[in-house]
């Protein structure tokens, strides 16, 4: 079969919810009144010190090739960042590789370290990409199912169940995407602990970080010793917490010859990232006048997080969901509502997008289709608009079955 693809690809389907996004778009451009609380995406513009810093990049002829790593500048301001997001503890920028997206750094990572019989523990439900990532590499994917009572967090107990001596690495994503769940500073030292005595490597995908509703941001590996991190992969990026989805740049801070690795695998791949974005990147992780407006779409996020709650609490108070405390993410059960018509998350955003016109995420896409995802990163009026929506869509449901 000359035309057929390649066995790279045997496992490779696209991303749900850029199709759900896709479809959404199609929709409001035929003139539908649709709501789209699907995307991942903060709905707030860039910050003007960034951008304005993308836009001097480019006046100043900064358009030739970057540094395939990573400028200097935003390798050092990375590390910056994270040091100052630890506590001050020292990171060396020496390790970190910038590349076109925190999804590229994922993929480096992954291809870098895995590859065929290897297995990857992933926590589920999980971001759509991880497993994707994983069957590129030709390694497979593990989902560990997360504890229901406990956020759908994993704890080691859940690890150990899962994996054989052929797990060589496990995804993990705090706070996290689908649940809004947070691991707490103990939670992480234990799954280090454990991957450190198993010898697992592990992806620590922190790029909601800043995205806390607690004290300050969220815990991380980053705040364990030296010691506990020499299989580690930490994963930052600009894209959510400082409204730069569209500029495309991530980083991974890895240990040296991983981080070598990377970097000359991206010089065979896509060179570098963009560079002028690198400069915005740049201002946006080292210049301190840039926290106050990541500290500004973090309080609106929290009060959205919070009206979400209250509402479903008050209208839909049997409604189970997963307590948000980072992202910007709600995820909420959807077979409780058991009608027949809707059984799970697929036929619940279908029926919900057919007679309401919101778009959410069917759990379907991160591994658990009882729940479904909804992304509270729009305005105050789209989201007042869509709840309105949502928790009638529900009642009617339930009143349907009662009926
Ligand atoms: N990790 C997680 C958990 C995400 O939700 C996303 C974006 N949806 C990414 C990584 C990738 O982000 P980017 O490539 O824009 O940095």
């Amino acid at each position: 079969m000359p035309d057929a693809l390649s066995p790279n690809l045997q496992f490779l389907k696209g991303s749900e919810t850029v199709a759900i996004s896709n479809e959404t778009k199609r929709r409001r451009a035929a003139g539908e009144d649709v709501i789209d609380l699907s995307v991942g995406e903060p709905d707030f513009d860039t910050p003007p010190l960034i951008a304005q810093a993308g836009i001097q990049a480019i006046q100043k002829g900064m358009t030739r090739y970057p540094a395939n790593i990573g400028i200097p500048e935003l390798r050092a301001a990375m590390a910056r960042r994270l040091s100052l997001l630890s506590g001050g503890r020292p990171v060396n920028a020496d390790n970190i590789v910038i590349s076109s997206g925190s999804k590229q750094s994922i993929f480096n990572a992954c291809f870098s370290l895995f590859g065929p019989k290897d297995k990857v523990l992933i926590p589920g439900p999980a971001w759509v990409s991880y497993p994707q990532i994983v069957h590129l590499c030709r390694a497979e994917p593990v989902l560990v199912p997360g504890d229901v009572e406990w956020g759908l967090k994993v704890s080691v107990k859940d690890l150990e169940r899962s994996g054989d001596r052929l797990v060589r690495g496990l995804i993990i994503c705090s706070p996290c995407n689908p649940t809004g769940a947070v691991y707490t500073a103990a939670e992480i030292r234990a799954i280090a602990e454990w991957a450190r005595k198993n010898e697992v490597w592990i992806i620590a995908d922190e790029i909601y970080r800043p995205i806390h509703y607690g004290n300050g941001p969220a815990p991380s590996f980053l705040d364990l010793p030296d010691e506990l991190l020499e299989r580690t992969v930490l994963i930052y990026g600009a894209s959510k917490a400082y409204a730069m989805t569209g500029w495309r740049i991530g980083g991974a801070l890895a240990p040296s010859h991983l981080a070598k690795a990377m970097a000359a695998m991206q010089s065979h791949t896509t060179t570098g990232a963009n560079h002028p974005a690198q400069w915005a990147a740049a201002t946006a992780f080292g210049d301190d006048r840039v926290e106050q407006d990541v500290q500004r779409m973090v309080a609106a996020f929290r009060k959205r997080r919070d009206l979400v709650v209250a509402r479903f609490r008050a209208e839909a108070p049997g409604v189970e969901y997963v307590d948000p405390h980072g992202a910007f993410y709600f995820f909420f059960r959807v077979d409780g509502v058991d009608n027949p018509e809707v059984k799970g998350g697929a036929a619940f955003c279908e029926q919900l997008m057919k007679r309401e016109g919101v778009a959410l995420v069917p759990g379907a896409a991160f591994g658990d289709d009882r729940w479904v995802r909804m992304s509270y990163a729009v305005s105050d009026k789209e989201l007042d608009s869509a709840l309105d929506r949502i928790l009638r869509f529900i009642n009617a449901l339930s009143g349907s079955r009662a009926a």
